[in-house]
């Protein structure tokens, strides 16, 4: 529900998410169960991935997954500037320090595995790539340069729930690296208010992080409940990060959409780029890349910093809610007096990028009205 006449983005829910809470509230088992384990189980599947772990939210899967890797105080983390807040404060969560490295370009805004090449220290404990907009980083050179500097890769792969993976026949964005985090938050690709996701093959790394998700327990409640276990012991300091019945279930559901759903976004994102592609001083990113996406954002980068008012004030007396993916972190109150960053690809892009409304049931009319809009509000010269 919004006020906007046409929001950034919008629920894809009906009888088969109503059917999915009912099945668990008649069930009376709300807590960690087997809606649970189903929906670990169907994402494994789909991510061809060894392990899948379901959490509270993304930003915990991130501070699971820091753990997991062994960062502590001192330890550097290479990590995109221009990204959600979510991965720097984790790294600070775990002591470490966030070194910020700059996009490959206006029209590539994911990690420069070249910066990231020059950031390297021997303090360097880990590297973050983040698949802007569910467009995938440059992985076959990222994992080359972490091979070499022996670096585990982490992906923040919170836009990217089933994108197909570039250089991996039959992968999928997110298990590429040592270790990923998704996001289930109520405007990304697979909703279920708060929730998330971690995926790993690697068997030490899931092990670590299922300790950590429920206070380094050795049992879960739902296996004294089934009578396999009467205790526990506790080997280790952790959190209660845990993801219930209820958003598994919302979630079991949203993930049997998912394809088709993100189909529907490459869909209008085509057209989105049909519309405004002779707007000649306006970036499109990823703009070949559309088939291989999750579709998560419709990013458009203006001329300049004003254009882009320009075109977000029109936008908002029209009724279109727009934003904006993202500020640079690095120039953030809380990460101001770390390292000053040299990322001046990141905030030129920050200064100009308007991401516009994209959502499954966003209907083609919406996006060519959004489209008149900004071309009205654009400088002549186009
Ligand atoms: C949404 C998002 C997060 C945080 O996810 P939560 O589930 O809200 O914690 C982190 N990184 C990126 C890129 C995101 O889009």
């Amino acid at each position: 529900m919004s006020d906007w006449r046409i929001p950034l983005s919008d629920l894809d829910f009906g009888p088969e998410e109503l059917s999915a809470v009912q099945r668990v509230i008649t069930s009376k088992w709300l807590s960690m169960g087997p809606e649970v384990l189903a929906f670990e189980k169907e994402f494994a599947d789909m991510q061809q991935a060894r392990h899948a772990i379901t959490v509270a939210n993304a930003t915990a899967g991130l501070h699971l997954a820091f753990l997991a890797l062994g960062l502590r105080p001192g330890d550097e983390v290479i990590q995109p500037a221009l990204n959600f807040v979510a991965s720097a404060n984790m790294t600070a969560a775990t002591g470490a320090t966030p070194v910020f490295a700059d996009i490959t370009s206006l029209e590539e805004p994911t990690l420069d595995p070249t910066h990231v090449a020059q950031l390297i220290t021997p303090r360097t404990k880990a590297v973050v790539a983040m698949h802007y907009g569910g467009n995938q980083c440059r992985m076959a050179e990222l994992l080359q340069l972490c091979c070499e500097h022996n670096l585990p890769l982490v992906e923040d792969a919170c836009h990217a729930v089933g994108a197909e993976a570039r250089d991996t026949p039959g992968k999928k964005a997110g298990s590429l690296g040592d270790i990923g985090a998704f996001s289930f938050f109520a405007n990304k690709n697979l909703a279920t208010g708060e929730g998330g996701m971690v995926v790993t093959d690697r068997d030490d790394l899931a092990n670590r992080v299922r300790q950590l998700r429920s206070h380094g327990m050795t049992t879960l409640t739902w296996d004294r409940h089934k009578g396999h276990a009467s205790t526990y012991d506790v080997t280790a300091n952790g959190y209660n990060y845990r993801l219930d019945e209820l958003h598994a279930a919302l979630g079991r559901a949203q993930l049997a959409k998912l394809p088709g759903n993100n189909a529907s976004r490459r869909r209008l994102l085509t057209r989105y780029h049909e519309n405004l592609q002779d707007l000649k001083s306006w970036i499109m990113p990823f703009a070949d890349r559309i088939a291989e996406s999750s579709g998560h954002l419709m990013p458009l980068l203006a001329p300049t910093p004003e254009a882009r008012s320009t075109a977000a004030q029109a936008l908002r007396h029209a009724g279109i809610q727009t934003s904006l993916h993202y500020p640079c972190i690095p120039d953030f109150t809380a990460f101001v007096s770390g390292q000053a960053a040299d990322v001046p690809l990141s905030r030129e892009f920050s200064r100009r990028v308007l991401t516009l409304p994209l959502f499954p049931t966003l209907a083609e009319a919406a996006v060519d009205e959004v489209c008149s809009v900004i071309r009205a509000s654009a400088p002549a010269s186009g």
